[in-house]
């Protein structure tokens, strides 16, 4: 999932360490995409139950 336009494809992911969006052009090292995905992901359940 591009972390600028939320774009998800594998088509983003022309191999196993690069990330390029194929919707806005967007490009990072895929350790990085996937944890901004990871930390996306973690502050969406704490939105959803609150401590
Ligand atoms: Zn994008």
């Amino acid at each position: 999932t591009c972390p600028e336009c939320g774009h998800a494809s594998k088509e983003n992911r022309p191999d196993q360490a690069t990330f390029r969006c194929v919707g806005c052009g967007h490009q990072a090292h895929a350790d990085t995409v996937g944890a901004i995905n990871v930390l996306r992901a973690g502050l969406v359940r704490r939105d959803a139950n609150p401590a």
